[in-house]
């Protein structure tokens, strides 16, 4: 099934993560309904529906599929087309799914009504044993068909189950492309600020063992000047694809700008922070870069690399950015290609090129 949910908002992939969890821990069946109903709940933008839940949530046998339809009928099932495109994909599933549960059930109530007969018509004292026997057929008859209905309906369930989840990767997916730079396939910037606030958050109490690096293409306008701006991508990419190499499961990198990049390294001191700094620059010095096909080799590319460690104790994002960035700075200063870490920034002074 394809949906498009570009456009999902975030909220709604964090309202679904924890609806799966409920539902596991309360036994509620997974279906579109339910989904869409604890969703608009959690969601809280309609009150009285909000209300209703809370109450009904007091009981713990209180929510059932049956409770669910009721709760869609008197609330959802007149909304505004205006929600978002996940709305409208969860909204098209359950009516599928509605259109169906009502086709079971009127089936479902003319075998009840069949059924009925017979049991009147059985009561009669007078039967001879070929009318039983032709009733006890109809009897057996009904109840395979009512058994054929509700396996129909079962799979049906395991559909749209399917479906849900479907639309759950879909949402993930959409989440995923959204923090990432379409260039260089790594991180991007709204990543970086992702990452930099919940890391932040871990390091509070263990100061010291969270480190940045930002490092800078050196001389890239030149570059680009020289060669163009298409082999000035290929160039971000290899780069990319250079600090990706020896990446750890620590470490989170991104393209924090143009042709800066930013690597976010959890529990790590500042000296193997530089040591990573380090082997990047050199693996970028170091490599020979050629015209894709052709041999015609490029001149080399250097980076500069700005080092500094997470202080704790409620520094945010924005001073240990421009810390980071203050060595980097002094990289540049000092005569680029090289590793600055805020320790050593007064004693970094070298005639800049
Ligand atoms: P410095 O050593 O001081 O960093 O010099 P620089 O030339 O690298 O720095 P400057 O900030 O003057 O120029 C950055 C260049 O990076 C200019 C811009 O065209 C280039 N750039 C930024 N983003 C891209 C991109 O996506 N593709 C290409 N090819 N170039 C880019
Ligand atoms: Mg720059
Ligand atoms: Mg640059």
């Amino acid at each position: 099934m394809i949906v498009d949910i570009q456009d999902a908002p975030q909220k709604a992939t964090r309202i679904f993560d924890r609806l799966i969890e409920t539902f596991k821990e309360q036994n509620i069946n997974p279906t579109p309904l339910n989904y869409y109903v604890w969703y608009q709940y959690v969601k809280g933008n309609i009150p009285a529906l909000r209300q209703e839940m809370d109450a009904i949530l007091n009981d713990p046998f209180g929510y059932n599929d049956r409770v669910g339809k009721r709760l869609y009928d008197t609330y959802l099932v007149d909304q505004d087309e205006d929600g978002s495109e996940f709305d409208r994909a969860f909204r098209r599933l359950i009516e599928v799914m509605i259109r169906k549960m009502d086709a079971w059930s009127d089936r479902l109530e003319n075998h009840t009504q069949k059924l009925d007969e017979c049991s009147t018509k059985l009561s009669d004292p007078k039967l001879n044993s070929e009318e039983i026997q032709r009733i006890t057929n109809t009897v057996i008859d009904t109840a395979s068909s009512i058994k054929e209905s509700s396996l129909a309906v079962q799979n049906e369930m395991i559909h749209s189950t399917e479906a849900v989840q479907e639309l759950r990767k879909q949402l993930m997916e959409a989440k995923a492309e959204a923090l990432k730079d379409e260039l260089t396939q790594i991180g991007n910037r709204k990543a970086f600020n992702h990452a930099i606030e919940e890391l932040i958050l871990e390091a509070q109490d263990t100061p010291e063992s969270l480190c940045m690096i930002l490092c800078d293409i050196d001389h890239f306008k030149r570059f680009n000047d020289t060669y163009g701006h298409l082999v000035g991508d290929s160039v971000l990419r290899y780069f990319a694809n250079i600090m990706q190499k020896d990446k750890q499961d620590n470490e989170t990198i991104c393209r924090y700008g143009g042709e800066e990049f930013a690597i976010l390294l959890a529990n790590t001191n500042l000296t193997l922070a530089i040591e990573r700094a380090e082997s990047i620059r050199k693996a970028i010095q170091e490599a020979h870069l050629k015209r894709k096909n052709s041999s015609e080799p490029l001149t080399t590319i250097t980076a500069s690399f700005g080092v500094a460690s997470y202080k704790g104790q409620g520094e945010d994002a924005k001073s240990f950015i421009e810390r980071t960035d203050k060595a980097l700075y002094q990289a540049k200063k000092s005569g680029r290609n090289c590793v600055i870490d805020e320790k050593n920034i007064e004693s970094s002074q070298k005639p800049p090129i």
